[in-house]
């Protein structure tokens, strides 16, 4: 029987990087394997955080990268094969090919847990793999399992069966109420979410452990395991939470994090970058291509070269547009507005910068 490989994915932001951290720290009887897909157009800040996170790991981070035998950049190789078209939220190629190619080959037919990054306070479900072989867990979460899981264990077709396992562990709290719970069926008026929070309530680990009791009846890799420490994590991380450990491991924010202040027609305000990924990332706001022009002139440069033939970055102007002196003194202004309507102070410019982008964030390139 194949081991199970335990993998962590290294976006280069802050979750993945505090994750990777925060694993070590609590569960260092794992051996977690790091990985990191390159792209070879990430701001230097990334592969300095990638190299700080070697030192802290005490261990490598494979550095995956599609198109191996090119004597390109993984990006420009394939832009070449796409025939100069660039990649947009509509269309994106990058992240099939330069991100879930490379992680699907790294990992082969080998039955995988794979830790995922996505905080407590997030809403998004985050990259759900195609194939069996990998399971995703979610540790920051108070639900560390994946959706296609948890919709198994919840579902009114598994319901006897799943009270049965729940039986044959008498050591659970709350076992009454609980067994009232997993007996209810889901309806339109108890949806799953539901469900799932009430037994959440009722004992996140008697929950994680019937979980498990569950997976060892599937084909899930966690089948395979005799136990599996992360049933006993009753932890919930915020955003404050990965920006503590960042610092207090010595590990550090990456520096596009940071806010740096401008100011336009006697108005102050500050941006920053909220991402990693490519430095031409067609996601980023517009208050974001402003903040590239002028904190990173040349890699702006850069992006601007790709446009061509009709192909720009965003889909109403091209970057020679967004950087007239009138578009970027509006770009500016808008975005000052748009966070005092927002009534926010000075102190939480970042945090909704943040969350803007991270909801329509290239959630897929951080596997
Ligand atoms: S960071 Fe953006 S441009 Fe780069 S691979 Fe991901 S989605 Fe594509």
């Amino acid at each position: 029987m194949k081991k199970i490989r335990h993998l962590l994915g290294i976006s280069g932001g802050k979750d993945s990087a505090a994750l990777a951290i925060y694993m070590k720290d609590k569960y260092p009887d794992l051996d977690i394997e790091y990985y990191t897909c390159d792209t070879g157009k990430e701001l230097e800040e990334t592969y300095q955080l990638i190299k700080n996170l070697e030192i802290y790991l005490g261990k490598k981070v494979t550095l995956l990268q599609a198109a191996g035998g090119s004597d390109e950049d993984p990006f420009d190789h394939f832009l070449k094969m796409y025939g100069g078209f660039l990649p947009s939220s509509n269309s994106r190629w990058c992240t099939k090919k330069l991100k879930l190619e490379p992680f699907e080959k790294f990992v082969g037919d080998d039955p995988v847990v794979s830790y995922v990054g996505i905080r407590g306070d997030e809403e998004r479900e985050g990259y759900i793999s195609r194939k069996s072989n990998i399971q995703s867990i979610f540790p920051f979460r108070k639900n560390i399992w994946s959706e296609d899981v948890i919709s198994k264990v919840l579902a009114n077709t598994n319901s006897q069966s799943v009270l049965n396992l729940f039986r044959s562990n008498p050591t659970a709290k709350n076992s009454e109420r609980i067994e009232e719970v997993l007996q209810q069926p889901l309806t339109p008026n108890f949806p799953q979410q539901q469900k799932l929070n009430l037994l959440l309530d009722l004992g996140i680990k008697e929950f994680n452990e019937l979980v498990f009791l569950f997976l060892k009846t599937t084909n899930y890799p966690l089948a395979k395991e005799e136990s599996f420490p992360l049933t006993n994590n009753e932890d919930l991380l915020i955003r404050d939470d990965i920006f503590r450990i960042l610092k207090e491991s010595g590990v550090g924010v990456p520096e596009y994090y940071n806010k740096v202040d401008f100011t336009v027609n006697g108005k102050s305000g500050q941006y920053s970058r909220s991402r990693s990924g490519c430095f031409f990332c067609f996601f980023q706001q517009k208050i974001e291509w402003v903040w590239l022009y002028e904190q990173h002139p040349e890699k702006f440069a850069k992006a601007m070269e790709y446009e061509k033939d009709g192909y720009t970055w965003c889909q109403d102007e091209t970057l020679a547009d967004i950087i007239k002196p009138e578009r970027m003194q509006g770009i500016k202004e808008d975005f000052i507005k748009r966070q005092a309507k927002a009534g926010v102070t000075k102190k939480d410019w970042k945090d909704i910068i943040l969350e803007e982008a991270e909801a329509e964030g290239c959630a897929a390139c951080f596997i």
